[in-house]
């Protein structure tokens, strides 16, 4: 951020509250662009034993991952999380179950991630090209972003 957005002043490096951060020349101004995370709901969606993954269209070939989106205005989590769902994959989303909440410094967000049931048939948006169905019981995660989310929902069910 190169301008103040309130004032149009040049944005300058300022330590403020224990940080660098940047912030707006004009003291009296006093914007401070803080660059806080943003939430990202994430659902890993369980349809007829299996777990929907998905290819969005701005990725490398063969990467495959659940289906993530941004929580609008008042929205709650959960809510938000089926709502993407059907965006997404065209299915009605129901029961959605926190699993937790993951830091995701990389991309600047905090990840909400949920186990979310759904029936029906899929049918993708313009976000995404490809799918990977893979079995519950073959689900693997990985260890960064969600993919930690669904270890944990990995290891949850594989509690005796
Ligand atoms: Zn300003």
């Amino acid at each position: 951020m190169k301008f103040c957005p309130h004032c149009r002043a040049d944005m300058v490096p300022a330590f403020i509250e224990g940080e660098e951060r940047n912030a707006c020349a004009d003291l009296e101004c006093g914007f401070v662009h803080y660059d806080n995370p943003v939430p990202v709901v994430a659902a890993i969606v369980e349809r007829a034993g299996q777990v929907v993954l998905a290819h969005n269209v701005q990725w490398p070939e063969g990467i495959f991952s659940v289906i993530t989106g941004f929580l609008e205005r008042g929205e709650d989590p959960a809510e938000g999380v089926l709502r993407e769902v059907e965006e997404e994959l065209g299915l009605i989303g129901f029961d959605p179950a926190l699993i937790g909440v993951y830091p995701f410094a990389r991309m600047n967000q905090v990840i909400i991630a949920y186990h979310v049931k759904a029936a029906g048939e899929i049918k993708l948006n313009h976000e995404l090209d490809a799918i990977k169905l893979v079995d519950l019981d073959k689900l693997q995660g990985w260890d960064f972003g969600t993919g930690l989310a669904v270890r944990d929902f990995v290891a949850k069910r594989n509690q005796p």
